[in-house]
């Protein structure tokens, strides 16, 4: 089967397509024929080796995947073979032909859900939800700041915030971005790359700062959301890429908290309930994953390439 296989870690060039021999599903496992793998950022840190994960080499690169279910392994008796269908954590990357997963961690994908959405459902909708409810413990009527809003997590928070009933402010770094962002529900939507936008935040709140705060950018922002956020507000950091100096007085004064997650510490338990919350959310219509842009498999280190650009508009799929 066709697979991009990583012999080093490094440039998005090391990703390279290969012929290798298709996996046969073990006990418990079920095969996936791939038909739209999701590209990550974290696909992008483990291919470069700076995450902490780090596979064996050689390694198939890819987490998200959607498509029909060509095999199982013994034991595997709730699951049809050709059933359409979204995985989990994967036990073979989605960067190729066909993935292994264990049994457990294979949803099935509702009928108006392109395998191109659901290829962008498991690791940005699971982020946005855990750091909505188990970790901003948001409320309905509470306002939400997804900060980052046009990129995969951003826009599935905001859907998910506003099916919740929560009031979204949203940020986008293009009008586009924005745009995409208000479609989705959020009553308003800023431009982080603007001096102005802080105060614009504080004046939609009437000065009181945004009850939970989504933080896709924490290096940058952090010392921001300390200001934006309401007294005994909730700051979730989701994504960080350096460092950056906060004075702590301003989380004691006003008695807020700021956490953060990591998906991979999820237990298996909360990521089933998260799951089939999805799940009505999509079946519902609620939760429709916006795809921004399609690449071939062969095309997957371009991918990385387009993804750690400015201008998100939703999530990055790969075509076998
Ligand atoms: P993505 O699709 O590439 O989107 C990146 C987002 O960051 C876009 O909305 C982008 O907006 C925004 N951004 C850029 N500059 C910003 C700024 N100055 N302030 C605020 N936002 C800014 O990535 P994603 O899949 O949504 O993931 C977002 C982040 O969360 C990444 O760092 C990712 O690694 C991390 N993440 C963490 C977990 C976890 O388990 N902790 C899980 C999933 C993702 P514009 O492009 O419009 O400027």
């Amino acid at each position: 089967m066709k697979a991009i296989r990583v012999h080093q870690f490094g440039d998005p060039e090391v990703m390279a397509m290969e012929e290798i021999p298709a996996p046969a599903p073990g006990a418990g496992q079920v095969l996936i024929q791939i038909e739209a793998a999701g590209v990550n950022p974290v696909d992008t840190y483990i291919r470069a080796g700076s995450y902490a994960r780090r596979p064996e080499l050689p390694f198939t690169p890819g987490i998200d995947g959607a498509g029909t279910v060509a095999a199982v392994g013994s034991g595997v008796t709730s699951i049809e073979i050709g059933a359409r269908v979204y995985g989990g954590w994967p036990d073979s990357g989605t960067y190729a032909a066909m993935a292994l997963y264990p049994a457990e961690q294979v949803y099935p994908l509702p009928p108006q859900i392109s395998f191109q959405q659901g290829a962008g459902i498991f690791v940005p909708y699971s982020t946005a939800h855990r750091a909505l409810f188990a970790k901003a413990l948001a409320q309905p009527g509470e306002t939400v700041l997804v900060h980052g809003a046009t990129g995969s997590v951003g826009l599935a928070a905001t859907q998910i915030a506003v099916a919740a009933g929560m009031r979204v402010l949203g940020t986008g770094g293009t009008p586009e971005g924005r745009s995409l962002v208000a479609q989705q529900g959020a009553s308003q939507v800023f431009d982080h790359h603007s001096p102005d936008y802080p105060a614009e935040v504080l004046a939609a709140t009437a000065g009181r700062g945004a009850d939970v705060i989504l933080e896709m950018l924490a290096n940058v922002n952090l010392e921001k959301d300390l200001a934006l956020v309401a007294p005994h507000g909730r700051i979730v950091i989701i994504g960080s890429r350096g460092s950056l100096e906060i004075n702590p007085r301003a989380i004691m004064g006003k008695e807020s908290i700021v956490t953060g997650l990591t998906l991979f510490n999820t237990h298996p338990e909360a990521l089933a309930h998260i799951q089939a919350a999805l799940q009505t959310g999509l079946q519902n219509g609620t939760l429709i994953p916006i795809v921004s842009r399609e690449f071939s498999l062969a095309e997957a280190s371009q991918a990385h390439q387009w993804l750690l650009q400015p201008g998100a508009q939703g999530n990055l799929v790969l075509i076998p």
